[in-house]
């Protein structure tokens, strides 16, 4: 014969006196069973009971093979225990589950709408329904019906039956499960249904308080209706009215006005971003303006407020200018700090070794392609060394062509003759200004050499600071 347990003959009692019969190990989770329980294992759409076994947590209570499991959060000891319901989250669960019996029955009685499944979630509930679209009209007529047989406090009860007399009783049921035998438990609101159903229940209609739909969306080729019942309704309204209290204050406007206003808001916030934008873009051109306007081979800019898509911005600029120099770009704002290198369209200069050689100084990472390279820093406190890096490469890339110059002078024919001192210098072949017969003339470096002074003498005195710095050393 089929056990009655103390959850489903007394859903009121709280706690109960049992006998821990054995013990074990679901997964890394112990559990025990018991001679009898006041906790409602999972199953109908109403979830698992909580409480405690003496002093130890009971998680979780699901049904396995006929016998019923209290997950633990430690092991238990064979004998007697005290079992512990938790009654709150119990009687929400009632609340809500006895509302679903009494808003099914309600719409399939004046709707014809029947109700394919249901959902006991932590903050609402739901119900699918098989009607596509129901009108706004029929969902405020539901919802007063519904309440209407709260008020009227109809009995709630629940019993067993045999099978046979299921029908003769007018028994809604999606059916019995494949293989049930034995009697059948119903849950009866007097006057509106009986339903059969293994769920805990109110003992009245009235304790559901009141029940309050939040809205129906299309699902599954029905719909889906959204509600609270019980302790929730109160809850929720709780929650709303501290948020609205908070957001008037935010907007220092009435209830009524609080949409209007929000909208107002984020209407001038992305006006003001549209603006922010256009100035930040003629910000960008302005300062890639300046630079490009120097005719030095190394220029550099810091900008605070700013990130890495403004210094983009600047760079593409920058980069697209007949200008043969490099530039280094920095920038700290919200989004923290960044740098980015910059060749411009005629820039001789390997822009990724001086790129990874700054990130090196600045003690960051970064990548990038053909003349620009980009990253993140953790400040920028190493700028003043990544400047002299920066400084040094372009330096010293000018001593080693007027090196160059020298010695292709010395030599005669420096297109033919030459290619042996590229290992010397670490310029590549295609950056030659001697093999290239490139933009600036061996001549012209070695008078701008001369009217420098000489430009290793000048650079002895920082070479500890750059010294191993990739790609770089000459
Ligand atoms: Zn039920």
């Amino acid at each position: 014969m089929t056990q009655i347990f103390t959850y489903e003959s007394q859903p009121y009692a709280t706690e109960l006196e049992v006998t821990v019969l054995s013990v074990g190990e679901d997964g890394k989770r112990p559990f025990a069973i018991l001679d009898d329980t006041v906790l409602y294992p999972e199953g109908g759409g109403q979830p698992p009971d909580h409480g405690r076994l003496d002093e130890i947590r009971v998680l979780d209570v699901q049904k396995v093979d006929g016998e019923i499991r209290h997950v633990l959060a430690s092991p238990a000891t064979l004998g007697k225990s005290v079992l512990q319901l938790d009654w709150p989250r119990r009687y929400d669960h009632m609340q809500q589950h006895t509302a679903q019996h009494l808003l099914t029955a309600v719409a399939v009685e004046r709707f014809g709408w029947q109700t394919t499944s249901f959902h006991l979630f932590q903050d609402a509930s739901d119900i699918e329904l098989d009607v596509r679209d129901p009108s706004p009209e029929d969902l405020q007529e539901l919802e007063e019906r519904v309440n209407a047989e709260i008020r009227a406090a109809r009995p709630v009860t629940a019993y067993r039956v045999e099978p046979g007399e299921l029908e003769g009783l007018g028994v809604r049921s999606r059916g019995l499960p494949a293989g049930h035998q034995g009697n059948v438990r119903l849950v009866e609101i007097e006057g509106i249904e009986r339903n059969t159903c293994g769920g805990t229940h109110l003992g009245s209609t009235s304790e559901i308080e009141s029940l309050v739909l939040l809205g129906a969306e299309p699902k599954r080729g029905g719909s889906v209706l959204r509600w609270l019942a019980g302790g929730r309704v109160r809850r929720r309204l709780g929650q709303w009215e501290a948020r609205g209290a908070e957001l008037r204050r935010i907007f220092g406007t009435a209830d009524d006005q609080l949409a209007a206003t929000a909208q107002l808001k984020l209407d001038q916030l992305q006006q003001a971003g549209r603006q922010q934008r256009a100035l930040e873009e003629r910000l960008a051109e302005t300062s890639a303006d300046a630079l490009i306007s120097r005719d030095d081979l190394f220029v550099e800019a810091h900008f605070d407020d700013a990130d890495m898509g403004f210094l983009q911005r600047v760079a593409r600029r920058f980069g697209s200018a007949d200008h043969s120099g490099i530039a280094l770009l920095t920038a700290s704002g919200a989004k923290g700090s960044c740098f980015l290198v910059a060749g411009g369209k005629t820039c001789a200069v390997d822009v990724q070794a001086a790129g990874r050689a700054v990130a090196e100084a600045l003690g960051g990472r970064g990548g990038g392609s053909g003349s620009l390279f980009q990253g993140k820093v953790e400040s920028l406190s190493q700028r003043p060394r990544a400047l002299l890096v920066l400084e040094v490469a372009t330096t010293l890339r000018e001593a080693a062509q007027d090196t160059i110059a020298r010695r292709a002078r010395a030599l005669g024919d420096p297109r033919t003759r030459l290619h042996g001192v590229h290992g010397l210098s670490e310029i590549p072949e295609r950056d030659c200004a001697a093999c290239t017969g490139s933009r600036r003339s061996p001549n012209a470096i070695a008078r701008r050499a001369q009217a420098l002074g000489d430009p290793r003498t000048r650079l002895r005195g920082v070479q500890t600071g750059w010294e191993g710095s990739n790609g770089l050393t000459i």
